[in-house]
């Protein structure tokens, strides 16, 4: 009885928001369509108008429950939603390493964030479609530079390939583990 108790409270305990956010067409949708449906070949059609999707990402010793929210098309309007942005643990800001100009727009999806938020959301920066190795307008020690300057954490994905799309995930899993568990009670 104690433990099925405790196994609830853990259980609301290690479950984070997370959204993702970032220009039209760099990849936000098919990201997290590849991550929760890793296990298929085909291709999916990125789901338009979602609100969220939720995966259970195992640790070490622990399994921490991820909220994910897609846009559902927000960005076109280049603002966020105040309830969307509500009560995420953390986003993930997507550009696409072959378009510049969604790397410029970078600085400004994460100031709006930590303007909406607060400056400690955890934020994961990332440079997607790193397949189309001939388009590249982006390089990856710029991307980290830029990570470094807004100080959030960087990967590069490809979500075609689904190229380190688990790893990312995996990631951000644990920072924010690492975060709850050092927070005071
Ligand atoms: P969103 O607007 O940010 O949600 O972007 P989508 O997920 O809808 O993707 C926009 C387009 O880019 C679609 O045609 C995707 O198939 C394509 N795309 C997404 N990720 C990748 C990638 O890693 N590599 C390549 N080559 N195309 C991608
Ligand atoms: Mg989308």
């Amino acid at each position: 009885m104690h433990s099925r108790i405790f196994e609830q409270i853990m259980s609301t305990e290690n479950k984070f928001k997370v959204i993702v956010l970032g220009e039209r067409n760099v990849g936000k949708s098919t990201i997290i369509t590849r991550f929760m449906y890793d296990n298929f070949d085909h291709v999916y059609k990125a789901t338009v108008g979602i609100d969220f999707l939720i995966k259970a990402v195992s640790l070490d010793n622990s399994s921490v429950r991820l909220q994910i929210w897609d846009t559902a098309g927000q960005e076109r309007f280049r603002s966020l939603i105040p309830s969307y942005v509500r009560d995420s643990s953390a986003a993930i800001v997507v550009y696409d390493v072959n378009n510049r100009r969604s790397f410029q727009q970078i600085s400004m999806w994460i100031n709006e964030l930590r303007t909406q938020l607060s400056m400690d959301v955890v934020i994961m920066l990332v440079g997607n479609k790193t397949d189309l190795t001939n388009e590249r307008e982006v390089e990856t020690a710029e991307g980290q530079d830029k990570a470094n300057e807004l100080n959030v954490m960087f990967m590069e994905t490809s979500a075609k390939n689904s190229n380190d799309i688990k790893g990312l995930f995996q990631r951000m899993a644990m920072a924010l583990n690492f975060k709850a568990n050092s927070m005071p009670r």
